[in-house]
């Protein structure tokens, strides 16, 4: 079966402003490199539709999704009063991140598709149930997850959000959650503030949340002992039906955001790790999305190595 790789030149009419570090240059970087790489002809090239609002309120209430609606189509403004900012187009354009999310667990449930790599913004990750938040409007994984069990009766799935920053939102919003595993390594003390190793979720979500922060200035080794040593054994003791990847590359060494030092082929051996335990507990089952991922560079080669990585997964 095929890796797809989810896109829409749509994606780039979320305009945030001069300066912005989560731009749409940031899809170019991405798609100009995979088009011109050896993998473009090996993957399922998706062009993905608007989800509907229904899809968003599998995780995020309505009152919610208007305001993030009305607030856009109001012109530009940052949501949150921070650095999320958004124009008119905004709204419509993290629709269709969701719908992308929808082609990509349809795909993988219909068995057109192994596993996909999911191209989109804006990104998700900080998205919290009532609040858009550090670039985020609406919580991409969560509600690939959602959708996954709403819609194809997936019982587990697991998120590994390897993004430089922690996921407060996708963390909060399954911390109670027994069916949802969230699992992070970011930097710490760091944005958002959220990712200590002591919040493990709590009610029946207990143990089904799981945090690695790291300290500045780490990189490879660290990673990969994590990826090595704890992750695999964490995945197993789980055995979700779907694994889902918070994919951002902001952990990279020249990333401008953040102060890590992960190099690109660090990001492929990840990736190698992810893919081995999804053959071994979900039939290979993985849905990763993009999240951060600030130096245009760094952001296609490593997004490159991560899909040649899942590509590898068809043999
Ligand atoms: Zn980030």
């Amino acid at each position: 079966m095929a890796t797809g790789i989810i896109y829409s030149d749509r994606y780039m009419d979320h305009i945030t402003g001069f300066y912005h570090p989560e731009s749409p240059a940031r899809m170019s970087a991405v798609m100009d490199n995979l088009r011109n790489s050896t993998v473009w002809t090996s993957v399922q090239k998706i062009d993905p539709s608007s989800a509907e609002t229904e899809i968003i309120q599998l995780v995020h209430p309505e009152s919610h999704v208007s305001r993030v609606k009305d607030i856009c189509l109001s012109g530009i403004s940052p949501l949150d009063g921070g650095d999320t900012t958004v124009c008119a187009d905004s709204y419509s354009v993290a629709l269709l991140a969701a719908g992308g999310i929808v082609a990509g667990v349809d795909g993988i449930f219909s068995e057109e598709i192994l596993n996909a790599f999911c191209v989109i913004r804006p990104p998700g990750h900080h998205a919290e149930l009532t609040q858009s938040t550090g670039f985020c409007l609406f919580n991409n994984a969560a509600i690939a997850a959602r959708y996954a069990q709403h819609q194809y009766g997936v019982e587990k799935v697991f998120i590994l959000d390897w993004d430089v920053h922690h996921g407060n939102g996708t963390q909060h919003l399954f911390e109670d959650d027994a069916t949802v595993f969230y699992l992070s390594l970011h930097q710490f003390p760091f944005y958002p503030g959220t990712g200590d190793s002591s919040e493990k979720g709590h009610a029946d979500g207990l143990g089904t949340t799981c945090n690695f922060p790291l300290s500045a200035g780490s990189g490879d080794e660290s990673y990969l002992d994590i990826f090595e040593n704890s992750i695999p054994e964490i995945v197993a003791s789980f055995s979700p039906d779907l694994i889902l990847i918070s994919a951002g590359f902001d952990a990279h060494a020249r990333d401008p955001l953040a102060n890590m030092y992960v190099s690109t082929d660090a990001f492929r051996s990840m990736t190698e790790v992810v893919v081995r335990l999804a053959d071994e507990v979900c039939h290979g089952r993985i849905l990763s999305i993009l999240e951060g991922g600030y130096d245009l560079a760094a952001l296609a080669e490593s997004s490159e190595a991560h899909v040649r990585a899942l590509l590898a997964a068809r043999d």
